[in-house]
């Protein structure tokens, strides 16, 4: 039997469990829309309703990339890659030539080296099983990195259509807002939503008598942080500016908590500096492992915020995953949608993130 995806995350769908990735009851099947029972409660929580497209739309809009021929524009959130990744893109787009945008760089501390960052967006992409042909940073807010882009995106579509696909909140609206400003001279002919899942979708720029620039309805990706803590929460989780280096000189057997968001252990290994890079307005505690625990169970939502009360009822369970890391220069322990530690040193640390929104290593940026 052909293997069934979810349209939302990718997994395969499965009617057998509802616990694990993938569930959906069996009348969902029929459904011309196929999402797993999570991505549908997610779309429909955070209201994509507002989104001007019924089901039967968003089906049609994504078949039709497949069977016409164009380039894709992969968006992704810097700060949250793999929240923001379309694992199933190229099951969406068929043959079509895809290149990878990297936005929201004016957040990452000017020291990053791009080279590196786009390299690991690169390897990022390969191991979702997504081939790209090119690889982008940007600020859309901004409008760094908008020029070459756009030159790029020209020579690159040969005189097809293009198509931009994202997640919700990787600032796809942003992202259009200003290509049509800059074709136009309009200001937001399309609205842009700072909370995920209202972004509206299907909106053509003409780019020559041809070819149109294709907005397509933001996708939800359950893997994004966003889709679990409030509005109020979000705002204190996102960095507005650049982020700024907070450093901890930590030895083993201590633990920093973000918010109550997150959590990592230093297990073993010579003190050493735990270099974090988190939204300036999200708090960090450092204490002593033997206290974590007992620390999170009595003040979570108090002195370890966010979550508040409102995140607290959706947000997935912490878990944790144990790293070793080799001193082979510095390492990053990436919390997607959140941020992440450099360390260096021969050392075990303990990551602890909503279930979910996996931890990953790799190397500094900085
Ligand atoms: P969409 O859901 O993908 O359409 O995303 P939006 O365009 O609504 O943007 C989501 C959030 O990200 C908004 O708060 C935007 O202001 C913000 N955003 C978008 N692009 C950038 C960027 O280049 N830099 C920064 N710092 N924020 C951005």
């Amino acid at each position: 039997m052909e293997e069934l995806r979810c349209q939302g995350c990718g997994a395969v769908i499965q009617t057998t469990d509802p616990k694990n990735p993938g569930f959906a009851p069996a009348a969902a099947l029929e459904k011309e829309t196929l999402l797993c029972k999570r991505c549908f409660r997610l779309k429909h929580y955070n209201e994509v309703q507002d989104v001007s497209m019924t089901d039967d739309d968003f089906l049609k809009m994504v078949s039709s990339i497949r069977e016409s021929k164009g380039l894709i524009v992969h968006l992704v959130d810097l700060f949250d890659v793999s929240g923001s990744l379309i694992n199933s893109l190229p099951r969406l787009t068929g043959e079509n030539e895809i290149i990878l945008v990297g936005n929201k760089i004016d957040l990452l501390p000017k020291l990053v080296n791009k080279r590196r960052m786009m390299d690991w967006l690169r390897s990022q992409a390969k191991a979702a099983g997504i081939k790209v042909s090119d690889v982008f940073l940007i600020s859309a807010v901004k409008g760094h990195g908008m020029e070459e882009l756009t030159n790029k995106i020209e020579t690159l579509r040969k005189g097809k259509d293009v198509y931009i696909v994202g997640s919700t909140n990787v600032g796809k609206s942003t992202f259009i807002n200003y290509l049509i400003k800059q074709s136009t001279g309009m200001e937001q002919v399309i609205t842009t939503s700072y909370f995920p899942g209202t972004t509206l979708g299907f909106i053509e720029v003409p780019l020559d008598e041809q070819a149109y620039l294709i907005d397509t309805p933001g996708i939800v990706n359950k893997q994004q942080i966003v889709h679990y803590v409030s509005n109020k929460d979000l705002k204190i989780i996102t960095p507005k500016k650049e982020v700024k280096a907070r450093v901890y000189q930590l030895n083993s057997n201590q633990s920093l908590f973000f918010g109550g968001l997150a959590r990592v252990d230093f297990i073993k290994g010579d003190k050493t500096s735990f270099i974090c890079y988190f939204s300036n307005e999200l708090s960090i505690h450092r204490t002593k492992l033997e206290k974590a625990d007992d620390l999170y169970v009595n003040h979570l939502g108090e002195m370890l915020t966010p979550p508040d009360e409102d995140t607290m009822d959706r947000l997935p369970k912490l878990t944790e995953n144990s790293f070793r890391i080799e001193d082979d220069g510095k390492t990053d322990i990436v919390f997607p949608g959140l941020g992440w530690v450099s360390v260096q040193g021969n050392i075990t640390v303990r990551a602890h993130s909503p279930k979910g929104v996996a931890v990953s290593l790799r190397k500094a940026l900085i």
